[in-house]
């Protein structure tokens, strides 16, 4: 085996002890830990940086459900820096997902919400439906933290939704927890028990232990409002311990909080006071506002029905000033997160608009494009009889004024059928097939010049041509032909009529790109004008004769080749049309 199958073969490794360590988070984080971290370390020595920064998301994810919000954060904005510079948008997703995890999970509501909504927009486009309704599970989260029950009832049922059409059983029971909190909130007891219990079912089932926590938890707090605290206490001990196990500091902190209520309820004051003080321990060293001032009421609770005034005030006036605290903060919150949201919704449904409105624009082109092909080829007809017909007329001997008058609608009837022409040449760019043929590039120039004797000043005219052998281009032949056609003929035509007159043609190969290039002495394009030859009927001089259709019609047969064309002119010197088009 070689170097480079020996690498490859390590590198499926490393990404196979990612997807281990990210199953096992849900029993042992710890042990998820150790091995992205391993696995970081190996990856660093590969030197292999998508597997690095896929580690530190990694990390990042699993130190955010630790509580280390700021070593997640740290390792997630430096898988995000590499992603960035990647354009891995599935990265750029997952990382922000941490960071916004770790924003709203310490209060930062506003700038969590934001970040999840970009996830959101990106795990959409990915069609990516599992992580899809993570992130609309975590955004129905910040919604109830913000007191908005009514979105993020919504948020919660879109994730279930959407786990269901991803058949992912443990990710559609993620969504049944919340769900069932805001029935509690809103008074349904038996909705709220059903839902937590179905929970509780599909967890045990999926072997998802964090999940299961949250579960325990969810129908811990049933039982609190159905006044049965035994249970109620057997399940927030059951979930304290899992959360305790996988290290899940925020789970660990809001179960203490609740094993106090439920103690309080129960009177056990000694117990209540021991786990609400653990509660505020953790809230104060990881910086979790919501379990500091909910301890910070239960301990109040607590002491006030003990008879002790003392330390129920101090209690009091601490959930006081916190709630105050995040209460302003959570307002001033609200009406930026709402006004961001606002300004996302309506940057997507203009972007929505704008695309129905190409849509249209499109068919409304083609219906016009055919609507031009056929005025243009039924055109063509009586424009042939009439100059047949002038044809007659000088047979019959037509002298003096009458001939001279017949002469000018000749010269008319050869202008209108130079403009029928033009157009139809125009619609077929349109309707072009695929039909693609080598081109002979030294034949096909040679065709053009010949074509072109009759202009005016053509026998001035010296050519020199550069045309590449082999040059192995397939194409459709009509738009390459349109292409040279026309660049040829205007260097002729607007060449000058005194001192000597050249015409440089050069075809060739530069890296990937076919160039076309007709370069020319002759009068020139002012810069005022060199913006405007392109439009349709613009005429810049009236020297020769003209459409004004013919630098249109190339800029279409280009973009029909997804090319590019580079004008250079200057007024009396002469002009260079080079034509860039990719293999
Ligand atoms: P037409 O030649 O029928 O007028 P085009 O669309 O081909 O229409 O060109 C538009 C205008 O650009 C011309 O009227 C002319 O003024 C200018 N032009 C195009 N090619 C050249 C050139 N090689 N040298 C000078 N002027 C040019």
């Amino acid at each position: 085996m070689n170097g480079q199958s020996n690498e490859i073969v390590t590198q499926e490794m490393l990404t196979s002890e990612l997807a281990k360590a990210y199953e096992m988070r849900v029993s042992d984080l710890d042990v998820s830990i150790k091995m992205v971290n391993d696995t970081l370390d190996t990856a660093i020595a590969l030197k292999c940086p998508q597997l690095v920064a896929n580690s530190k998301t990694l990390i990042g994810l699993f130190l955010m459900i630790k509580g280390d919000f700021e070593m997640s954060q740290k390792a997630s904005y430096e898988a995000l820096e590499y992603y960035k510079i990647n354009k891995n948008r599935k990265g750029i997703a997952d990382a922000t997902f941490n960071l916004a995890s770790t924003y709203y999970k310490t209060d930062n509501f506003h700038k969590g919400l934001l970040l999840l909504l970009e996830c959101k927009q990106i795990y959409a486009d990915l069609v990516d439906h599992a992580n899809l309704s993570k992130v609309l599970k975590a955004i129905g989260t910040v919604y109830e933290y913000l007191g908005d029950l009514h979105n993020a009832k919504e948020s919660y049922e879109e994730s279930i939704a959407t786990a269901i059409i991803c058949n992912d059983t443990n990710l559609e029971s993620n969504g049944y927890n919340p769900l069932s909190g805001i029935y509690l909130k809103q008074g349904m007891l038996v909705e709220a028990m059903n839902l937590s219990q179905k929970s509780i079912d599909l967890k045990i089932l999926s072997n998802d232990e964090r999940g299961l926590a949250y579960s325990y938890y969810s129908r811990g707090k049933v039982y609190l409002q159905l006044l049965q605290y035994k249970q109620a206490i057997a399940d927030f001990n059951r979930s304290l311990s899992i959360q305790t196990k996988i290290g899940d500091r925020l789970g660990e902190g809001m179960c203490l909080n609740k094993l106090g209520m439920g103690h309080y309820q129960l009177e056990e004051f000694d117990r209540a006071i021991l786990y609400l003080t653990k509660a505020q321990l953790i809230a104060y060293q990881y910086n979790i506002m919501l379990i500091q001032y909910k301890s910070s009421y239960t301990l109040y609770l607590v002491y006030k029905k003990m008879g002790d005034i003392k330390n129920a005030m101090h209690y009091l006036e601490e959930y006081n000033s916190q709630k105050d605290l995040v209460i302003k903060q959570k307002s001033a919150d609200i009406i930026s997160s709402y006004e961001a949201i606002f300004k996302l919704e309506m940057v997507q449904k203009e972007a929505q608009l704008q695309a129905e409105r190409m849509e249209i624009i499109e068919n409304k082109n083609q219906e016009l494009d055919s609507f031009f092909y056929r005025v243009s080829h039924d055109l063509k007809g009586p424009i042939a009889s009439l100059m047949g017909l002038h044809n007659l007329i000088i047979l019959e001997g037509f002298e003096g004024e009458a001939k001279k008058y017949f002469d000018l609608y000749h010269t008319q009837f050869i202008r209108l059928n130079t403009i029928i022409m033009d157009l139809i040449n125009l619609t077929k760019m349109n309707s072009i097939e695929d039909n693609k043929v080598e081109i002979n590039f030294r034949q096909l120039t040679m065709d053009c010049v010949n074509s072109l004797v009759y202009l005016k000043n053509f026998e001035n005219i010296e050519f020199h041509y550069e045309i590449e052998e082999n040059l192995n281009y397939y194409s459709q032949w009509v738009i390459v032909n349109t292409i040279l056609q026309n660049l040829i003929e205007n260097a002729i035509k607007y060449s000058k009529e005194e001192g000597q007159s050249s015409v440089k043609i050069r075809i060739y190969r530069e890296s990937n790109q076919l160039i076309i290039q007709v370069d020319d002495n002759g009068l020139g394009i002012s810069k005022e004008d060199q913006d405007k030859v392109f439009d349709m009927f613009y005429r810049a001089t009236r020297q020769a004769e003209g459409t004004g259709l013919g630098l249109y019609i190339l800029k279409r047969a280009v973009e029909r080749l997804h090319g590019q064309i580079r004008l250079n002119s200057e007024l009396e010197v002469g002009t260079s049309f080079k034509v860039i088009i990719p293999y």
